[in-house]
């Protein structure tokens, strides 16, 4: 693997992660910590990618607010969960985007078309419009096709983990860039 090299450039590429089948188990709308099972080798990825000087974001639909099954606190409190999580591994994640719409949402305020939500690639576009991170380098990884559409039209690299461990397939990724 050749070490990344040194630029003036402060803006750090991003490991883009969806998060339900990449972060933790799809196990169908999760979002009580006690359904929580972590992907095999998620924390040692994580760790690799921040020591590769990757941006770690997470970008991840959750519909389940649209549909009423939860709301956006419950999010938000098991994302600051998971962040503390990470941390007491030793792996840092920078962010959590969620998009709670839907077209078809019981609750008009989430009834919408959001370009934020996956394939679009609204919430990978506005990590990069808000924060000092660059396009060129970043990738995302994602368990299904709508994650890869969205990287596609954020213009990155789009990685479909097809499940084992984790930690394999990050390093496999960066020894390939
Ligand atoms: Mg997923």
């Amino acid at each position: 693997m050749k070490a990344m090299p040194r630029s003036p450039n402060p803006l750090r590429p991003v490991a883009f992660l969806d998060r339900d089948g990449v972060l933790i188990e799809d196990t169908g709308y999760p979002h009580r910590i006690e359904e929580v099972r972590w992907i095999p080798g998620i924390m040692p990825a994580i760790r690799r990618l921040n020591a590769a000087g990757l941006a770690v974001c997470l970008v991840t639909n959750q519909a389940g607010v649209a549909r009423g099954l939860y709301d956006e606190a419950t999010v938000g409190r098991l994302h600051v969960w998971m962040a503390e999580q990470a941390r007491a591994a030793g792996a840092r994640i920078d962010g959590f985007a969620y998009c709670p719409f839907h077209p078809a949402a019981e609750e008009e305020r989430y009834r919408r078309t959001s370009a934020r939500r996956k394939p679009g690639p609204g919430m990978i576009e506005d990590w990069l419009a808000h924060f000092a991170l660059r396009r060129e380098g970043s990738f995302l990884i994602g368990d299904r096709e709508t994650d890869l559409a969205a990287a596609a039209a954020a213009g990155i690299p789009g990685h479909l983990f097809p499940g084992g461990d984790m930690d394999a397939f990050v390093a496999g990724l960066l020894v390939a860039a």
